[in-house]
């Protein structure tokens, strides 16, 4: 209730006045101290009035090698010439938009805008400044004959009438639906898309297995991952697909409420949305009296109030409570204590998504669809220096090579590759040539001739548990880097954006995290030596050994993969000579 009404607030004000949250606290009988609790924690809110107008220009991978930075300075200056206090126009960074394909992406007064060229956004923010109303381009929602969608935009709603008609009319069970959507779910080896790559058909099955009046299903669909932008697509282009996994998954666990989870920034998505919920409804696939089943299942959409961290599952849930979205220790895990301390399926939105194909034409249609000995088929959001990014619907082993190459239309300006990152910044860079000692030996032995000294990148299937073997990770975040790109200060810009997304509740991530940033730049500024080098290998293992959730574990990845696929952009800065002399680098400094 706390994020739902400080939204409406920030909405109505544009900021949360001091007065006003004295109000709401009377009004909801919340006392102040938590509604501040809450509105200090998500970026999204405002405590004290801005200028006129505030612009966003995103500083994250995509951006940042589409001339994210350049672009934040030229509007910074036209800023100061309209007026240099400040008070009418402010520029700053902001964490990923989710518009990595159409880089660089920009919110001006929270409205996103995206590949604009800086006489576009100089000629937008006058605009914002003379109040003449925001340009709005609406995006196609139309379908694109994605394999996931068995109606093509038509919404028939057949999986969900396939599990009511399985109901017993003497017992009102729908035992005998489930077991078998259950096995097809099993069948076709879906696994969670979020990253965690959890069995769906097992969590399902441990939601149901829950004895409890009060059970939930919840989507995630926080995508905040720079390089990720699937799930925006999904959501806009098939939006009925979801609320039909979700009924399905809502059945099937015996839930009694489900709830969407979307990024604030993710207006026209949140609004498609809620309209394939209002239809579903409206046809009786969702809501009370599912299909005159006499079962229910109603489901609505809860608008993030933002951070990176959100996509953390429990911490996703923490901020659903009204709480901190600080990740929580498991065990539990939702399955068995999840929203309001109930057994709960947490899945991502494009894992719910292929459950209704999957229920209609069997686990195997999904399953045998992957190549290269991998299954199924999943998106893919290929951006950075590529001719033509975007999303694309791939099966599980396509190559490196196929989804450049083919795909995304090859590099652009004709650059040749100089890195992949596989998980935008969680998984760190990798070169297209990796030397044989570089990689694990059963690895090598697999993919590499006896003699073979390289592996070539471009030939690498794009599979989670192949891409983990070779010491990597794969997410739905692919970043191909172009040979012009300075390494080093990409692997800051990656490290500083889980700097700035870490919710520091624990020491090692939140201390770590900025400690890596500052090696980094004293590295690019001449002044790290060897002995620090070592130091921050240290510092990234302790990180991975200690940190509490996924971000901390993962922080240390793009300094840790750049100094050892490429040592040589490394020992150019180590090597300097005549710079200032190295530095100490005290942990107390940040915890003071
Ligand atoms: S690892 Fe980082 S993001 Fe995760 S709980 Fe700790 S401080 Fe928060």
């Amino acid at each position: 209730m706390i994020v739902q009404e400080l939204n409406a607030l920030q909405q109505r004000c544009g900021f949360l006045p001091d007065e006003e949250l004295r109000a709401l606290s009377r009004r909801i009988d919340v006392p102040l101290h938590r509604l501040h609790e809450v509105a200090s924690f998500f970026p999204h809110y405002r405590l004290k009035k801005g200028p006129e107008v505030e612009v966003r220009v995103c500083r994250d991978v995509s951006c940042h090698l589409r001339g994210a930075e350049q672009l934040r300075d030229g509007v910074k200056a036209l800023a100061n010439e309209i007026d240099p206090t400040g008070k009418v126009v402010e520029v700053e960074g902001v964490s990923c938009l989710g518009q990595c394909d159409h880089a660089p992406a920009v919110t001006v007064n929270d409205r996103v805008d995206h590949g604009l060229s800086e006489q576009d956004l100089r000629s937008r923010v006058h605009e914002a400044v003379s109040r003449e109303p925001p340009r709005h381009r609406r995006a196609d929602r139309g379908p694109l004959g994605w394999k996931i969608d068995p109606y093509d935009g038509n919404p028939r709603d057949e999986a969900v009438r396939k599990l009511v008609e399985t109901r017993d009319p003497r017992t009102g069970s729908l035992s005998g639906g489930i077991d078998d959507l259950l096995e097809q779910l099993k069948i076709s080896t879906l696994r969670g898309m979020g990253g965690a790559r959890f069995p769906t058909h097992l969590k399902w099955a441990a939601v149901r297995a829950q004895a409890s009046d009060v059970k939930y299903v919840v989507c995630n669909g926080d995508e905040s991952e720079p390089g990720t932008f699937k799930d925006r697509e999904l959501l806009r282009r098939a939006p009925h697909l979801l609320v039909e996994g979700m009924v399905l998954a809502g059945l099937t666990g015996g839930a009694t409420k489900g709830y969407i989870y979307i990024r604030h920034e993710y207006h026209e998505e949140i609004e498609a949305v809620e309209d394939a919920i209002r239809e579903a409804t409206a046809r009786g696939a969702c809501g009370t009296d599912i299909l005159g089943s006499g079962l229910s299942f109603p489901v609505e959409v809860f608008v993030s109030p933002g951070g990176y961290i959100c996509g953390e599952e429990s911490a996703l849930l923490e901020a659903m409570e009204d709480r901190r979205a600080e990740p929580r220790n498991k065990p539990p895990f939702p399955t068995v204590a999840g929203l309001f301390n109930k057994p709960t399926i947490i899945n991502n939105v494009e894992t719910l998504m292929w459950t209704p194909s999957i229920y209609l034409k069997g686990g195997e249609w999904y399953r045998d669809q992957g190549i290269n000995a991998c299954k199924g088929l999943w998106f893919c959001s290929i951006s950075g220096d590529v001719r033509a990014p975007g999303v694309y619907e791939v099966p599980f082993g396509v190559t490196v090579r196929d989804l450049i190459y083919r795909r995304a239309g090859g590099m652009s300006r004709g650059q040749r590759l100089r890195a992949v990152a596989p998980s935008g910044p969680s998984g760190g860079l990798f070169p297209p040539l990796i030397r044989r000692d570089l990689l694990p030996e059963a690895f090598a032995k697999a993919h590499l001739p006896d003699a073979g000294a390289f592996f070539d990148l471009l030939d690498l299937p794009l599979d989670p548990d192949i891409v983990r073997g070779m010491g990597g990770m794969l997410g739905a975040a692919f970043v191909a880097v172009g040979e012009h790109a300075d390494l080093v200060g990409l692997a800051l810009n990656l490290s500083e954006f889980f700097r700035n997304e870490s919710c520091g509740k624990c020491v090692p991530c939140r201390v770590g995290s900025q400690k890596l940033v500052e090696m980094i730049r004293a590295l690019r500024a001449g002044q790290f030596d060897r002995e620090h080098l070592e130091l921050a290998r240290s510092l990234g293992n302790t990180m991975i050994l200690t940190s509490i959730c996924g971000l901390g574990q993962v922080a240390p990845n793009p300094l840790l993969t750049l100094a050892k696929y490429f040592p040589e952009e490394i020992e150019a800065l180590l090597d300097r000579r005549g710079g200032p002399p190295a530095r100490e680098f005290s942990m107390f400094e940040t915890i003071v």
